[in-house]
């Protein structure tokens, strides 16, 4: 008998899931539900080239209308699954259609966090996750428009970039004593401030945003230290939550994000959960991790798709990302955590170098600027845990997959 497949949320990892059943042979039902009205797209570009205005949103698309149809893939858009009953095997969307389905997997993704404080929600005050808040930020970006962008991860900075480019007077007002503190060393955060600093962006570092003021719409951003910045907009890029309440008000088990294990399963044996909504084990760190970055979306998608059609299937991978702001590529493999030492690799002053994070001998992690080569060598040595030469590895000279010890 014919079975149905029902995935929720048409982001990076619903596309992936949905071609990857087709191409393993599920012949069945395949339903994919968003409650965005576009079909799946790309997201990083949206903080990149799209808010630039150097790329059109058509381009964004993984495939076009077409595919989904000759694949037979049933594709909802602009409806929200609101309730999942696992015992019944039904979904309820938000048009008060139901949906049964033999088994389920939630691609729900995070949506933004945004700020709590008075004034959050004046207009001009905007989160970065969707086309949607690009299309409604992009024409704010005018010459001498005065951004002030909040927090500065990954998504502050790279806005910041593109607000530049498009000739904005750009300030990042940073809660931490750095930006990109959470995912980076402090000296490829400083590495990256600097650049900043030298295409005209201000980083105001240790301040707490405390109000938004403004009559409708955002004028000025105060601070805890009584300092305020004048805004034409605001760009708010304070980290991310998992969209995981379909899973436990259902009942599911979730930690930081849906629980999966290593097949990407959640607590009930019907329902899987991948990409940015899930917290996985990863075998290799010995840790569960919840990651954002699309590597983890794909293969986490791949490897769900392989278990619902019971090809048991682990996710070990050791997880990679990336970040484009200006010139600059930011190439990070491997999970950082945990590290006891850093290694420098080059010179930062040559805008190409690496970073290496070492426990002990064993390389847990590298962030790579401008030095690709480094990003490609450093992948066997981490998923092998190879013992690494901490001498040789200071050696730029030394190709990396040479600074094996022994
Ligand atoms: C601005 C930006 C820049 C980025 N840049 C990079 C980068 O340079 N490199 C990198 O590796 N990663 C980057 N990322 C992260 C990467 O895009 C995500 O990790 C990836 O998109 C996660 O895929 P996902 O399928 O888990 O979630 P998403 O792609 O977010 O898709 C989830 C979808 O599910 C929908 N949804 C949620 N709940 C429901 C529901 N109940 N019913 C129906 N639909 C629902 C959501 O609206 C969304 O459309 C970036 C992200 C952003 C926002």
């Amino acid at each position: 008998m014919s079975r149905t497949f029902v995935i929720v949320g048409a982001g990076q990892a619903g596309a992936i899931a949905v071609e990857t059943l087709r191409r393993e042979g599920f012949d069945g039902r395949l339903i994919l539900i968003g409650d965005e009205p576009s079909l799946p797209y790309q997201r990083p570009p949206l903080s990149k080239k799209y808010l630039a205005g150097e790329m059109e949103a058509d381009r964004l698309l993984f495939r076009h209308a077409a595919y989904y149809q000759e694949h037979r893939i049933e594709t909802r858009l602009g409806l929200h699954a609101r309730a999942l009953d696992p015992a019944a095997r039904r979904l309820d969307l938000s048009n008060g259609e139901s949906l049964t389905y033999d088994r389920l997997l939630l691609t729900t993704g995070t949506r933004a966090r945004m700020l709590s404080c008075a004034g959050a929600d004046l207009g001009r005050v905007h989160g970065l996750r969707n086309i949607a808040d690009v299309n409604e930020i992009r024409p704010q970006l005018k010459p001498k428009a005065r951004v002030v962008i909040v927090g500065g991860g990954y998504i502050g900075l790279e806005t910041a970039a593109s607000a530049r480019k498009a000739g904005c007077e750009v300030t990042i007002l940073e809660m931490a004593d750095r930006a990109m503190n959470r995912v980076v060393a402090p000296l490829v955060s400083d590495f990256y401030m600097a650049e900043h600093r030298a295409h005209g962006v201000k980083i105001i570092c240790n301040t707490l945003v405390s109000c938004l003021e403004g009559g409708d719409s955002v004028e000025r951003v105060a601070c805890a230290d009584g300092t305020a910045y004048e805004a034409d907009v605001v760009i708010v890029g304070v980290g991310a939550i998992p969209n995981a309440e379909l899973a436990r008000d259902a009942g599911i088990a979730c930690e930081n994000g849906v629980r999966v294990d290593e097949y990407c399963r959640t607590s009930d044996p019907n329902v899987f959960a991948a990409g940015d909504c899930c917290s996985h084990p990863s075998p290799h760190y010995g840790r569960r991790l919840r990651l954002e970055s699309v590597d983890n979306a794909v293969e986490q998608a791949r490897t769900a798709a392989l278990n619902m059609l019971d090809k048991p299937t682990v996710h070990d991978k050791i997880p990679w990302f990336w970040s484009d702001q200006y010139d600059l590529k930011l190439l990070i493999v491997g999970v950082s955590q945990d590290h006891d030492r850093i290694v420098l690799r080059g010179d930062p002053a040559t805008r190409s170098f690496s970073v290496c994070y070492l426990k002990g001998s064993e390389l847990l992690a590298v962030d790579t600027i401008n030095h690709a080569k480094d990003y490609m060598a450093a992948r066997k040595p981490i998923a092998e845990r190879m013992p690494m030469n901490a001498q040789k590895l200071a050696d730029i000279t030394v190709p990396l997959k040479e600074a094996v010890a022994g």
